[in-house]
């Protein structure tokens, strides 16, 4: 096992880690920037090291500062966490340079998975289904032209090295096409540093569904079942729960192998999610992979009984699966919500500030990933995601109510948060009996122009 574990993240994902590492009993150091000087994580490990200014560019995503952190406290394993520098093949290279464990998937594979047209080709010769698009790249508005008139409109633009719901673009018709071939080029160089664009064919009104995936060192690639992530809002998850109303048993198992399948086709090792889309005659085809824990992956451990933080760990150090999905006791039903430190009522304006009062419900059913304290001044700098509220029941109908009374419960004053919105959803006569689809959102938030928030 490992001596020492450097963590690079910030906020609730930094926290998660290093709680795990310290019931393994393994020593943690923090990374932070001096925007984070108060920050939980930092508080919570053991070591810490001041990595540059508040700035992520300056600091969480400077490679040789946060190398040259684990070498001066003698960490000898990096977790990554989300975002940030997870998905960065160079990172994942330079760690296994510096004899530092990075645990995650090989450099080969982040490559492999994180250009979506790459991985597209990949999934094709793997058997996986995947959505009609362009054999490749796109370079020019009448090539997309040509090749939307070929797969029929609606179609989508979408950044190659896209992420968190940036680059991607509907396209109705034609006209809409050539208006925003441009943008969406634009967006991806700003956002991804890479303007690669393909064309893909718009499925309406899908149900985001994934599968989360962990792989070993020996040759052991499992599925621990799926997220239902349909709830978003401009591509970006808000609510995910496990399992999903739209699965039976037996497209559970068909999805569950095509998720191994796209695993083992860019040799996955680690844990990792392979998303698919379910049209309306429950047709699924395969959009992408994160190579990386995400966001979601507490409702799976709810439902599951596995720390997938743990796993991680225990994986990268060189252990074995020996459970498959089947011989998990799984049950019961979980459902997260992400709070956000957002006004609702406001375009999703970003509220920050600082926590005069912080009470985190709790009680059966109940757990809350957060990096909050009471006092805490929440930085200007970062994601505006400030908690992850979870519930869990027997069944869908229990998680909601106690998502309902737990919403009731949480009080992070001043702070204007997505709480009220998730409060509405859970009363919401189609939430509740599961009709949901990624556009649902649009009938509590108008759709608004694509004004650019950064
Ligand atoms: P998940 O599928 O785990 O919910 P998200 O797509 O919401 O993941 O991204 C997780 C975090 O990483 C978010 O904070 C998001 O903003 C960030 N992120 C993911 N990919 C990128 C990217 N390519 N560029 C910038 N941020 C990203
Ligand atoms: P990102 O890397 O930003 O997470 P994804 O390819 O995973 O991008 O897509 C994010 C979301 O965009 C999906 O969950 C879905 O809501 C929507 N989406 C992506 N591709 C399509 C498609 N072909 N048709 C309809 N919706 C799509
Ligand atoms: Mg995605």
């Amino acid at each position: 096992m490992f001596k020492k574990i450097l963590v690079a993240n910030r906020g609730e994902i930094a926290v998660r880690v290093i709680r795990a590492c310290k019931e393994l009993g393994i020593p943690t150091v923090a990374v932070y920037s001096e925007g984070d000087a108060e920050s939980l994580h930092k508080k919570l490990a053991d070591e810490s090291v001041c990595i540059g200014p508040a700035q992520s560019a300056k600091s969480y995503l400077v490679i040789d500062n946060i190398i040259n952190a684990a070498q001066q406290t003698g960490a000898d394993a990096i977790h990554p966490g989300y975002g940030y520098l997870s998905e960065n093949s160079e990172f994942a290279r330079t760690c296994e340079q510096n004899d530092l464990v990075f645990i995650g998937p090989s450099a080969q594979t982040i490559d492999d998975s994180g250009d979506k047209i790459n991985a597209k080709r990949l999934m094709r010769a793997a058997g996986v289904p995947l959505i009609p698009s362009s054999e490749g790249g796109v370079n020019t508005v009448e090539d997309a032209i040509s090749v939307a008139c070929e797969i029929g409109f609606p179609v989508m633009i979408k950044a190659s090295g896209g992420g968190g719901g940036r680059g991607i673009r509907i396209c109705e018709d034609e006209a809409s096409l050539r208006e925003e071939f441009p943008v969406a080029r634009s967006e991806a160089r700003i956002a991804c540093g890479n303007d690669e664009v393909f064309v893909e064919k718009c499925i309406v009104k899908p149900r985001h569904i994934e599968f989360q995936i962990l792989a070993d060192q020996h040759g052991n690639t499992i599925h621990l079942g799926e997220r239902e992530c349909s709830v978003q809002r401009r591509f970006q998850k808000l609510i995910e729960e496990a399992p999903s109303t739209a699965l039976t048993p037996q497209l559970r198992t068909e999805m569950g192998r095509a998720a191994v399948a796209a695993a083992e086709a860019v040799n996955y090792c680690n844990a990792g999610t392979v998303e698919f889309l379910l049209d309306q005659d429950k047709n699924f085809y395969f959009i992408e992979i994160n190579s990386r824990i995400q966001v979601e992956h507490p409702v799976t451990e709810m439902v599951t009984g596995l720390d997938l933080i743990k796993e991680q760990i225990r994986i990268a150090a060189g252990g074995a699966l020996d459970y498959t999905y089947e011989d998990l006791p799984t049950r019961g039903w979980a459902i997260e919500c992400r709070i956000n430190a957002e006004n609702p009522d406001f375009n999703f304006m970003p509220s920050p500030g600082t926590l005069t009062t912080f009470h985190a419900p709790s009680g059966f059913g109940v757990r809350m990933d957060t990096h909050l304290y009471q006092g805490y001044a929440l930085p200007i700098y970062y994601d505006s995601m400030i908690a992850k509220l979870i519930t869990f029941g027997p069944t869908r109908e229990a998680a909601i109510q106690t998502m309902r009374r737990a919403l009731d419960e949480l009080d992070v004053s001043p702070l204007k948060t997505t709480k009220s919105l998730h409060r509405e959803i859970m009363d919401d006569d189609e939430f509740i009996r599961g009709k949901i689809h990624t556009g649902y959102i649009l009938k509590f938030v108008p759709e608004e122009e694509d004004d650019d928030e950064d």
